[in-house]
Formats: structure tokens, C-alpha cells, sequence
């Protein structure tokens, strides 16, 4: 392919460009073998994916059982984020992909996330980011693991959308502890005023998009965006590569940890 090609490619808009990144060697992102669809996984690997599917919370964007406009977490207290999308739940092989990015530093998991992500941002209707801030890990816990898997994942999409990534724009001014071990509304707790917004300039009149690996109880989501709009940023929207499904009969969130 000659550079005008590619150039042309880049013209005609995401789709195209997602092809170009596609597949980069034709095997499974997953299981490597061949045969591997334009989004990186074989048809056997793909079938353990659950697509984040309508009807949706029209503001968290987590899928409804019935139909919305909002899920329960919201209609309690809405957030401060004007939407939020995913590609897919986090269960299944998506599930097993982050957390292999997350804990073994498995990059490719986020490469793959991560178009699937820039997808589902073409095809939404909301407006397109100016920047991408993906949600940060306290420094101590940066130090520890070497890498920020959200980071990762909008250095992706980044490629896609062409909006920059601002790795130091939001700061966790406390360690929080480990989220998964608490219930709802001790992680509401956990992280209040946990971030901070360290270049307000960098944000300031911005249309933002906040990035990360999973959105469970939207807890980390709410306080990230209390900060972005309190730094100056104009809206704050929230991309996620996985999240969890609402449960009217129980009143809660699917269990995250079950996935
Ligand atoms: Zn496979
Ligand atoms: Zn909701």
C-alpha cells in the first residue's frame, strides 16, 4: 500500500482506517490462531464476547433489562458525566481481557479493547472529544505496576479519533483501596476527592472524554468528572472497553466480581 493510500484511507474516515490497523498479522488476538476476523479475534474466540447491547441507560449508557431512559444507579443520583458508552460487558472473554491487561501487562488485550472502543465512539451520537484523560493510577501504584492499563486503552483510541491523550491531566491526590473489595456505596466513599485536576488549562472549555478498563458502580467515573468540570472542562463524557449490566430484580449492579 502506497502512502497516498493510506492517506486516502485516513481521508475517508474511521472504517477505513480501522481496516489499515486490522488485522496486524491475521491471527487471533486471543488464542493466535489463524483465521482471524478485521477485529483481531476467530469466530470461536469472538463468540465469548457480550456486546454491551440495547436498550441502554440513556446516561451511563449500561444495558437496561427493560426500557430505560435511566437504570436505577442513575435515576437515584444522576451523575455528573453527560453520557458514557462501552463496546462490552464485563464478562466473558472481555472480562478475562482486562484483567489480563490490568495484572500480566498483556498489551495486545488493549490494542484490541481499544478499536473496539474508537467504534463504538463513531457510532455514537454524541460529540466527538477534544481529549482523551484516561483515568489515572496513584502514583505509588504506577511505581509498583510500570503502566496504566487506561492510558493504554486511549493511547488506542487516540490513533482512531485523533483527539491527543492527556496522560497528567486528572491526578489521584490519594491512594484509594483496592475497589473491588468494597460494596457501592463504600467505593462512592473511597474515591471522593480522590482526583484532581492537575492542568486546568489542558481541559479548560474542553469536550472530554474520560478513559477506562471497566465501569462498574460509575463511582471512579463520577469523582473523575466532578474534577474535570470543576478544572474548567465544558462536558465530560466517559468510553469504557467494558461494563457492567443493571439488575432491576435485585435492585443492583450485575457482580462484577462473578464475571
Ligand atoms: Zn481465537
Ligand atoms: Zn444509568
Amino acid at each position: 500500500m502506497s502512502m497516498n493510500d493510506i492517506r486516502m484511507a485516513l481521508r475517508q474516515g474511521g472504517e477505513a482506517f480501522l481496516d489499515l490497523l486490522f488485522p496486524e498479522d491475521g491471527l487471533c488476538v486471543h488464542c493466535h490462531g489463524e483465521s482471524a476476523t478485521e477485529q483481531g479475534l476467530c469466530p470461536a474466540c469472538a463468540q465469548h464476547l457480550f456486546p454491551s447491547a440495547p436498550p441502554k441507560c440513556e446516561r451511563c449508557g449500561r444495558p437496561l433489562k427493560n426500557e430505560g431512559p435511566l437504570c436505577g444507579a442513575c435515576q437515584k443520583s444522576l451523575p455528573p458525566f453527560a453520557g458514557a458508552a462501552a463496546p462490552f460487558l464485563y464478562r466473558g472473554l472481555a472480562g478475562e481481557m482486562v484483567r489480563e491487561m490490568k495484572y500480566h501487562e498483556k498489551k495486545r488485550y488493549a490494542n484490541f479493547l481499544g478499536d473496539a472502543m474508537a467504534r463504538c465512539l463513531q457510532a455514537l451520537e454524541g460529540p466527538r472529544p477534544d481529549v482523551l484523560v484516561p483515568v489515572p493510577l496513584h502514583r505509588s501504584r504506577m511505581r509498583e505496576r510500570g503502566y496504566n492499563q487506561a492510558q493504554w486503552l486511549a493511547a488506542r483510541v487516540s490513533l482512531h479519533c485523533g483527539a491527543p491523550v492527556l496522560p497528567n491531566a486528572l491526578t489521584r491526590v490519594r491512594e484509594t483501596d483496592k475497589q473491588t473489595r468494597l460494596e457501592t456505596r463504600a467505593r462512592e466513599k473511597n474515591v471522593h476527592d480522590a482526583f484532581a485536576v492537575r492542568k486546568s488549562r489542558a481541559v479548560r472549555g474542553k469536550c472530554v472524554w474520560l478513559i477506562d478498563d471497566v465501569l462498574t458502580t460509575g463511582a471512579t467515573a463520577r469523582n473523575c468528572a466532578r474534577a474535570l468540570l470543576a478544572g474548567g472542562a465544558a462536558q465530560v463524557w466517559v468510553l469504557t472497553a467494558t461494563t457492567v449490566a443493571w439488575r432491576p430484580e435485585t435492585g443492583r449492579l450485575e457482580d462484577w466480581e462473578e464475571a
